[in-house]
């Protein structure tokens, strides 16, 4: 139940993806009055669905694991789970010369989950079962902070707030650009910049490849691996094993080109990404690919963090409301990850106000 303070509290979360959404359900369930900004017109960020010709499918984020008892409780027990599905067939691998093997039979057999209606669903059911305001299409451009409170400002110039406390969500680049647009008379601003600016990120484009026929992956499986790093696919699965993605007699296939590979192309147009995907595809798959249906593409430009940011370093920046959550502090893209990191920052704001 909430305090005397907590009924005065009013918390700011930028960012409505996994770990910010993850912070507004628990922190509206312990009294905050919580509002979320998010710059896009859909929610769950990263963790990221799609429609198109009767289709429903993944074009972030693929699965996910839930790797701890706490993000379990959240997603079997807190939130409604009939939506969620477990996907089925395995995680094969394959090298840079595009041999394939079978791939780790531990991981393979950790069950995968996504939902029915898409992956994104996952920030709907937060959004749904938690008690607080989520404000879209609003990008917050600059922060300013005046006495103890915080303000936000929107690409329109309109100022959000006051806030005790601000909770920054956003991949580690896109919060670095925040921070050097404050207007605030404390260090501790230049030294989150200086914690964040360490968490490099990989880019990364999705293409999808749809076949008005069945195409299935060697092995019977759900994804391909690249395990060496050296293909320019890191990644390749069939959205048929989702229940409810794709409809009978229909393929659809989500290749996702390596970092470095996406890093080399990031500037080509969306029919020479798609191009060369299903190049890439059609060679690894023996040559034998339908002709393309349909297709689609999404750039990622700040897909995954490859080294983490140590959230014990932005400890100091909490005496002035202001806390951080994302999967800058997990060092991978991982939606587990970075429900945790909202999950704990819920905790220390609890603790502190
Ligand atoms: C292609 C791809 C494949 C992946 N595959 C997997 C997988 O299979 N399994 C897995 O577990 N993880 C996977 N991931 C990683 C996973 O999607 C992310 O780690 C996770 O979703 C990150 O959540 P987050 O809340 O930290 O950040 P995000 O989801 O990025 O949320 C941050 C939100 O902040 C918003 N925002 C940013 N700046 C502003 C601003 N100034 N004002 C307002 N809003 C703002 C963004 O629009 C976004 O919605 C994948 C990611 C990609 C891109």
């Amino acid at each position: 139940m909430r305090n005397a303070s907590r009924l005065m509290s009013r918390i700011a979360i930028i960012g409505a993806g996994a770990s910010g959404l993850a912070a507004a359900f628990q922190l509206s369930k312990e009294g905050f009055e919580v509002c979320v900004f998010e710059k896009s017109r859909g929610v769950s960020g990263r963790a990221a669905s799609r429609s198109r010709n009767g289709c429903r499918y993944d074009h972030g984020a693929n699965y996910l694991k839930p790797e701890s008892n706490e993000v379990a409780e959240l997603l079997f027990k807190a939130l409604p789970h009939d939506d969620l599905c477990r996907i089925a067939g395995d995680i094969s691998t394959f090298d840079r010369n595009g041999r394939i093997s079978s791939g780790d039979p531990e991981q393979n057999a950790e069950s995968k989950w996504t939902y029915r209606s898409g992956i994104s669903t996952l920030g709907k059911l937060l959004i749904e079962a938690g008690n607080f305001t989520v404000s879209r299409e609003t990008l917050i451009s600059s922060l300013s902070r005046e006495g103890t409170q915080w303000s936000l400002i929107d690409a329109e110039g309109k100022t959000k707030g006051p806030f005790d406390v601000l909770l920054l969500t956003p991949p580690a680049p896109q919060t670095v650009g925040l921070l050097v647009n404050t207007k605030a008379d404390a260090p501790i601003i230049a030294e989150m910049v200086g914690v964040l600016e360490q968490v490099p990120y990989h880019s990364q484009f999705s293409v999808l490849l749809n076949f008005n026929a069945n195409v299935a992956l060697p092995n019977k499986a759900f994804a391909l691996i690249n395990s060496d790093r050296e293909h320019q696919l890191a990644w390749l699965s069939d959205e048929g094993h989702k229940a409810g993605h794709v409809p009978q007699g229909e393929t659809l296939l989500v290749a996702q080109m390596s970092p470095n590979w996406s890093a080399e192309h990031y500037d080509d147009s969306p029919a020479s990404i798609i191009s060369a995907a299903y190049q890439a595809v059609s060679s690894l798959l023996g040559d034998n690919l339908p002709t393309l249906h349909w297709s689609d593409s999404q750039r990622w430009r700040y897909a995954h963090p490859y080294a983490p940011a140590k959230i014990e370093d932005t400890a100091e920046a909490a005496e002035f409301g202001l806390f951080f959550a994302g999967d800058a502090f997990v060092g991978k893209g991982r939606v587990p990850g970075a429900l945790k990191t909202g999950l704990a920052a819920a905790r220390r704001i609890t603790e502190t106000f």
